[in-house]
């Protein structure tokens, strides 16, 4: 499914939503971890998880795999970051097409930072110069297959902002004007990049709907971790601080156990503030990690611990292909993760008496080994040719 269908849904209900965002790890022991850390976080049912796209496309294949097992191992709606850097446009369309083969129907579409040692960002020979080239080429290729994100700048984006810290007025209106034409592509969803002032977001969001982008713009929130961390991701992404911020982080920078405390009831309180606004969407960098992610959902309400449920015994699954299904043989009840990878090539096979009717590999009732000369008998044959379709109908037979 779409997020941005399911974000209506949600706004439809007055509900609100909360996604994790997660990168792909370095070892493949990191790996595995990272599907366990989601497999529990996943239980908090968020309305989709991402996974970035390695700078430059270093992590390509790794993002293509983790991509597809989060959405058919973990069963979690999947967006999948795809960046332009390095990538020739039969790249594009090879990631696009396996992720479409995996049922996955979410992007976020973006143009990446320029290649390591480049200043500047350079389009590739037989590649594209921008998101908004991405995003046309999905619409005019893919049709309406796919959800498509991009990345929206409270502050203007990075490349802009200049040594004072700040962008000039008319260069984050030019990036306004920007975002607006990746909406108008076909863009149905943005997500922002990290900020830690409040007001900046609230007036980014008011200032998109003042020229005409109407879409969902959902606020991104990192919570604060580590000092360190802290320091480099808002020196890369040029944010900036409040006083308040900087005065409350500056005597406890050397103790981890209480910045990462204060981390959370700052995040919580900037949560606080974005919906008693009325936005009722939250995506959360984790970095991998559900401490802090977790502890503010909980801190506003959002989730409850004590308070995971299933409505069947197995996750259901996201795969658009596999969506429908709800019914599953009993003895894999408890194997709610590898169902649906171990089962996705089985459509190969020829189909037996318990398998869908309407598929071309679905043969004559004679054409199963497995009957016995005396099954042939008419009234068998005629039971074993009309569909089941309850449990009395079961019990019938
Ligand atoms: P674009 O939308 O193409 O534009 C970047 C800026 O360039 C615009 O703001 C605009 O000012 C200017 N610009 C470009 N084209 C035009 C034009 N035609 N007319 C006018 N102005 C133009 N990086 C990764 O490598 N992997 C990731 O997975 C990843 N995930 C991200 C997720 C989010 C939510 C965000 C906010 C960023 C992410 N990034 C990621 C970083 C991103 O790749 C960089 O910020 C990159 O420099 C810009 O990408 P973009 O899609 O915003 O670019």
């Amino acid at each position: 499914m779409k997020v941005i269908e399911k974000i209506r849904e949600a706004e439809a209900e007055n509900r609100v939503v909360f996604s994790f965002e997660f990168f792909p790890p370095k070892t493949d022991d990191g790996v595995d971890n990272l599907f366990d850390r989601m497999d529990r976080m996943v239980q908090h049912n968020p309305s989709f998880c991402d996974i970035t796209w390695g700078a430059g496309g270093t992590t390509a294949d790794l993002t293509l795999d983790i991509a597809n097992k989060m959405q058919n191992m973990i069963c979690v709606e999947t967006m999948m970051h795809l960046t332009c850097t390095n990538m020739p446009v039969e790249k594009i369309d090879h990631a696009l097409d396996t992720i479409k083969a995996n049922g996955i129907q979410n992007v976020l579409a973006l143009r990446g930072d320029p290649p390591h040692g480049q200043d500047k960002f350079v389009q590739i020979e037989g590649g594209f110069a921008c998101a908004l080239d991405l995003v046309k080429h999905m619409r005019g290729k893919y049709g309406d297959y796919f959800g498509i994100t991009v990345a929206g700048y409270p502050e203007a984006h990075p490349e802009v902002i200049d040594s004072s810290g700040v962008a000039t007025l008319e260069a984050y209106q030019s990036d306004l004007a920007y975002l607006k034409k990746k909406v108008d592509a076909g863009a149905d969803l943005i997500v922002t990049q990290l900020f830690y002032d409040t007001d900046i977001f609230l007036k980014f969001v008011n200032d998109c709907r003042q020229i005409g982008i109407t879409c969902p713009i959902v606020p991104g929130i990192m919570p604060i971790g580590n000092y360190k961390g802290f320091m480099r991701m808002i020196g890369f992404c040029k944010t900036r601080i409040p006083a308040e911020l900087t005065a409350a982080l500056e005597p406890i920078k050397d103790n981890e156990e209480a910045v990462k405390k204060f981390g959370i009831d700052f995040g919580t309180e900037m949560c606080k503030k974005i919906l008693a606004h009325g936005i009722k969407q939250l995506h959360l960098y984790t970095l991998n990690m559900d401490k802090s992610a977790l502890a503010i959902l909980q801190n506003l309400g959002l989730i409850d611990e004590a308070k995971i449920s299933r409505p069947l015994p197995w996750r259901r699954p996201t795969n658009i292909y596999r969506v429908k299904e709800d019914v599953r043989p009993i003895f894999w009840a408890n194997r709610p993760k590898s169902y649906l990878t171990r089962t996705i090539g089985w459509d190969q096979y020829p189909h037996g008496r318990w398998s869908d009717s309407g598929n071309p590999s679905y043969g004559a009732l004679t054409d199963y080994q497995f009957m016995r000369p005396r099954s042939r008998d008419k009234k068998l044959q005629e039971e074993w040719a009309v569909p089941l379709k309850s449990v009395e109908d079961i019990h019938e037979v």
